[in-house]
Protein backbone atom coordinates (compact mmCIF):
# COMPACT_ATOMS: atom_id res chain seq x y z
CA UNK A 1 0.00 0.00 0.00
CA UNK A 2 1.36 3.16 -0.95
CA UNK A 3 0.36 5.46 2.11
CA UNK A 4 1.77 8.98 1.05
CA UNK A 5 3.05 10.31 -1.88
CA UNK A 6 5.85 13.31 -1.82
CA UNK A 7 6.37 15.94 -4.44
CA UNK A 8 8.92 18.75 -5.68
CA UNK A 9 7.17 21.57 -6.02
CA UNK A 10 8.55 23.73 -9.16
CA UNK A 11 7.99 22.08 -12.73
CA UNK A 12 6.60 18.96 -10.93
CA UNK A 13 3.31 20.80 -9.39
CA UNK A 14 4.02 24.61 -10.06
CA UNK A 15 4.30 25.31 -13.98
CA UNK A 16 7.25 27.38 -13.64
CA UNK A 17 8.17 28.67 -16.89
CA UNK A 18 4.20 29.95 -17.36
CA UNK A 19 4.75 31.60 -13.95
CA UNK A 20 8.01 33.42 -14.66
CA UNK A 21 6.76 34.87 -17.95
CA UNK A 22 3.71 35.89 -16.58
CA UNK A 23 5.42 37.67 -13.93
CA UNK A 24 7.94 39.04 -16.32
CA UNK A 25 5.45 40.52 -18.51
CA UNK A 26 3.44 42.45 -16.10
CA UNK A 27 6.68 43.50 -14.42
CA UNK A 28 7.81 44.89 -17.70
CA UNK A 29 4.11 46.67 -18.27
CA UNK A 30 5.08 48.62 -14.67
CA UNK A 31 8.60 49.66 -15.84
CA UNK A 32 8.13 50.20 -19.54
CA UNK A 33 8.64 53.95 -19.62
CA UNK A 34 12.24 53.08 -17.55
CA UNK A 35 12.74 50.02 -20.53
CA UNK A 36 13.38 52.59 -23.27
CA UNK A 37 14.51 50.46 -25.89
CA UNK A 38 14.11 46.70 -24.92
CA UNK A 39 10.47 45.11 -26.04
CA UNK A 40 7.71 43.12 -23.73
CA UNK A 41 9.57 40.06 -26.11
CA UNK A 42 13.02 40.40 -25.36
CA UNK A 43 12.46 41.37 -21.65
CA UNK A 44 10.84 37.67 -20.58
CA UNK A 45 12.61 36.31 -23.19
CA UNK A 46 15.88 37.05 -21.94
CA UNK A 47 14.52 36.68 -17.92
CA UNK A 48 14.11 33.12 -18.81
CA UNK A 49 17.34 32.57 -20.55
CA UNK A 50 18.80 33.89 -17.82
CA UNK A 51 17.00 32.01 -15.19
CA UNK A 52 17.95 29.02 -16.92
CA UNK A 53 15.34 26.93 -15.00
CA UNK A 54 16.23 28.71 -11.67
CA UNK A 55 20.09 28.22 -11.77
CA UNK A 56 20.87 32.02 -11.84
CA UNK A 57 19.74 33.66 -8.91
CA UNK A 58 17.77 36.84 -10.15
CA UNK A 59 19.38 39.49 -8.98
CA UNK A 60 21.71 38.43 -11.42
CA UNK A 61 19.45 37.77 -13.84
CA UNK A 62 18.18 41.71 -13.44
CA UNK A 63 21.59 43.11 -13.21
CA UNK A 64 22.34 41.44 -16.41
CA UNK A 65 19.51 42.38 -18.25
CA UNK A 66 19.86 46.31 -17.56
CA UNK A 67 23.43 45.96 -18.08
CA UNK A 68 23.05 44.44 -21.63
CA UNK A 69 21.14 47.56 -22.34
CA UNK A 70 23.03 50.05 -20.81
CA UNK A 71 19.50 50.81 -18.67
CA UNK A 72 20.11 52.82 -15.53
CA UNK A 73 17.27 54.23 -14.54
CA UNK A 74 16.25 51.00 -12.77
CA UNK A 75 18.20 49.31 -9.75
CA UNK A 76 17.97 45.47 -10.14
CA UNK A 77 17.28 45.35 -6.37
CA UNK A 78 14.17 46.81 -6.65
CA UNK A 79 13.10 44.55 -9.86
CA UNK A 80 14.63 41.30 -7.49
CA UNK A 81 12.55 42.80 -4.50
CA UNK A 82 9.02 42.65 -6.83
CA UNK A 83 9.77 39.24 -7.81
CA UNK A 84 10.36 38.08 -3.82
CA UNK A 85 6.89 39.84 -3.10
CA UNK A 86 5.11 39.48 -5.70
CA UNK A 87 5.83 35.95 -7.31
CA UNK A 88 3.03 34.00 -5.64
CA UNK A 89 0.43 36.02 -7.49
CA UNK A 90 1.44 34.65 -10.85
CA UNK A 91 2.10 31.10 -9.82
CA UNK A 92 0.19 28.60 -12.32
CA UNK A 93 -0.40 24.86 -11.67
CA UNK A 94 -0.12 22.17 -14.45
CA UNK A 95 -3.70 21.31 -15.74
CA UNK A 96 -5.51 18.25 -12.76
CA UNK A 97 -3.49 19.63 -10.12
CA UNK A 98 -6.64 19.69 -8.03
CA UNK A 99 -8.27 16.95 -9.43
CA UNK A 100 -4.90 14.88 -8.84
CA UNK A 101 -4.75 15.48 -4.87
CA UNK A 102 -8.04 15.06 -4.27
CA UNK A 103 -8.03 11.86 -5.95
CA UNK A 104 -5.19 10.96 -4.00
CA UNK A 105 -6.53 11.65 -0.73
CA UNK A 106 -9.93 9.23 -1.97
CA UNK A 107 -7.44 6.67 -2.56
CA UNK A 108 -6.61 6.80 1.02
CA UNK A 109 -2.95 8.06 0.70
CA UNK A 110 -1.62 11.15 2.52
CA UNK A 111 0.20 13.87 0.77
CA UNK A 112 3.40 15.88 1.28
CA UNK A 113 5.63 18.72 -0.23
CA UNK A 114 9.70 18.94 -0.05
CA UNK A 115 10.86 22.00 -1.68
CA UNK A 116 14.66 23.47 -2.08
CA UNK A 117 14.08 27.11 -2.05
CA UNK A 118 13.73 30.27 0.29
CA UNK A 119 10.96 30.29 2.97
CA UNK A 120 8.35 31.83 2.60
CA UNK A 121 9.09 32.86 -1.09
CA UNK A 122 8.02 29.26 -1.81
CA UNK A 123 5.71 28.54 0.72
CA UNK A 124 3.73 31.46 -0.62
CA UNK A 125 3.93 29.97 -4.14
CA UNK A 126 2.43 26.78 -3.09
CA UNK A 127 -0.37 27.97 -1.14
CA UNK A 128 -1.32 30.28 -4.57
CA UNK A 129 -1.45 26.52 -6.10
CA UNK A 130 -5.20 25.90 -4.75
CA UNK A 131 -3.75 22.85 -2.79
CA UNK A 132 -2.15 23.45 0.22
CA UNK A 133 -5.19 22.65 2.34
CA UNK A 134 -4.99 18.80 0.77
CA UNK A 135 -1.22 18.38 1.92
CA UNK A 136 -0.19 16.99 5.90
CA UNK A 137 3.48 18.05 5.36
CA UNK A 138 5.01 20.83 3.36
CA UNK A 139 8.99 21.26 4.17
CA UNK A 140 11.02 24.19 2.39
CA UNK A 141 14.28 23.49 2.33
CA UNK A 142 15.94 27.30 3.69
CA UNK A 143 13.53 26.67 6.86
CA UNK A 144 14.48 23.38 7.38
CA UNK A 145 17.93 23.94 7.03
CA UNK A 146 18.58 20.93 4.77
CA UNK A 147 17.94 20.74 1.46
CA UNK A 148 17.48 17.72 -1.38
CA UNK A 149 19.36 15.44 -2.36
CA UNK A 150 20.46 15.64 1.36
CA UNK A 151 18.55 12.23 2.77
CA UNK A 152 17.54 14.09 5.60
CA UNK A 153 15.25 16.06 4.26
CA UNK A 154 13.03 12.93 2.88
CA UNK A 155 13.56 11.40 6.39
CA UNK A 156 11.97 14.38 8.10
CA UNK A 157 8.72 14.34 5.53
CA UNK A 158 8.60 10.49 5.68
CA UNK A 159 8.66 11.02 9.74
CA UNK A 160 6.02 13.89 9.72
CA UNK A 161 3.94 11.91 7.56
CA UNK A 162 3.97 8.98 9.64
CA UNK A 163 5.04 6.63 6.87
CA UNK A 164 8.10 4.47 5.83
CA UNK A 165 10.04 4.95 2.55
CA UNK A 166 8.31 1.82 1.05
CA UNK A 167 5.03 2.88 2.18
CA UNK A 168 5.68 6.31 0.01
CA UNK A 169 6.46 6.98 -3.56
CA UNK A 170 8.50 10.89 -4.38
CA UNK A 171 7.37 12.89 -7.45
CA UNK A 172 9.88 15.17 -9.39
CA UNK A 173 11.31 16.65 -12.69
CA UNK A 174 15.40 16.91 -10.94
CA UNK A 175 16.98 13.57 -11.56
CA UNK A 176 19.69 14.08 -9.26
CA UNK A 177 17.57 16.32 -6.18
CA UNK A 178 14.57 14.69 -6.52
CA UNK A 179 14.95 11.19 -8.11
CA UNK A 180 18.52 9.84 -6.93
CA UNK A 181 17.84 11.46 -3.64
CA UNK A 182 14.39 9.82 -3.15
CA UNK A 183 15.34 6.21 -4.18
CA UNK A 184 19.00 6.74 -1.83
CA UNK A 185 16.40 6.71 1.28
CA UNK A 186 14.19 3.77 -0.18
CA UNK A 187 11.56 5.43 -2.19
CA UNK A 188 10.01 5.03 -4.99
CA UNK A 189 9.73 7.30 -7.81
CA UNK A 190 7.61 9.59 -10.74
CA UNK A 191 9.67 11.47 -12.95
CA UNK A 192 8.35 14.48 -14.48
CA UNK A 193 9.89 15.32 -17.84
CA UNK A 194 11.02 19.26 -18.45
CA UNK A 195 12.85 20.38 -21.06
CA UNK A 196 15.83 21.03 -19.22
CA UNK A 197 16.36 17.27 -18.48
CA UNK A 198 14.44 15.22 -21.12
CA UNK A 199 14.94 11.70 -19.26
CA UNK A 200 15.78 9.91 -15.95
CA UNK A 201 15.98 6.09 -16.91
CA UNK A 202 16.21 6.00 -12.68
CA UNK A 203 12.95 6.78 -12.55
CA UNK A 204 10.21 3.70 -11.81
CA UNK A 205 7.80 5.45 -13.95
CA UNK A 206 7.16 9.04 -15.82
CA UNK A 207 4.32 11.14 -15.20
CA UNK A 208 3.97 13.77 -18.52
CA UNK A 209 0.62 14.63 -17.14
CA UNK A 210 -0.65 15.26 -13.36
CA UNK A 211 -3.97 13.32 -14.23
CA UNK A 212 -2.30 10.17 -14.55
CA UNK A 213 -0.46 9.92 -11.35
CA UNK A 214 -3.69 8.31 -9.48
CA UNK A 215 -2.99 5.27 -11.94
CA UNK A 216 0.15 5.04 -12.01
CA UNK A 217 0.71 4.41 -8.18
CA UNK A 218 -2.50 1.90 -8.19
CA UNK A 219 -0.02 -0.04 -10.92
CA UNK A 220 2.50 0.39 -8.37
CA UNK A 221 0.46 -1.68 -6.08
CA UNK A 222 -0.51 -4.06 -8.40
CA UNK A 223 2.93 -4.88 -9.57
CA UNK A 224 4.33 -5.48 -12.81
MG1 LIG B 1 11.57 20.88 -9.67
Amino acid sequence: MIRAVLFDMDETLLDRQASLRAFAAAQYSRHRDRLAGLSVDSFVERFIELDNNGALWKDEVYRRILDEHRIAAIDPQSLLAEYIAGFHCFCQPFPGLGEMAAELIADGRRLGLITNGLYPFQWRNFQALGVAHSFSAVLVSEKEGVRKPDPEIFRRALARLGVTADEAVFVGDNPEADIRGAQRVGMRTVYRPNRFWPECPLADAVCTDLHELPAILRGFEVGP
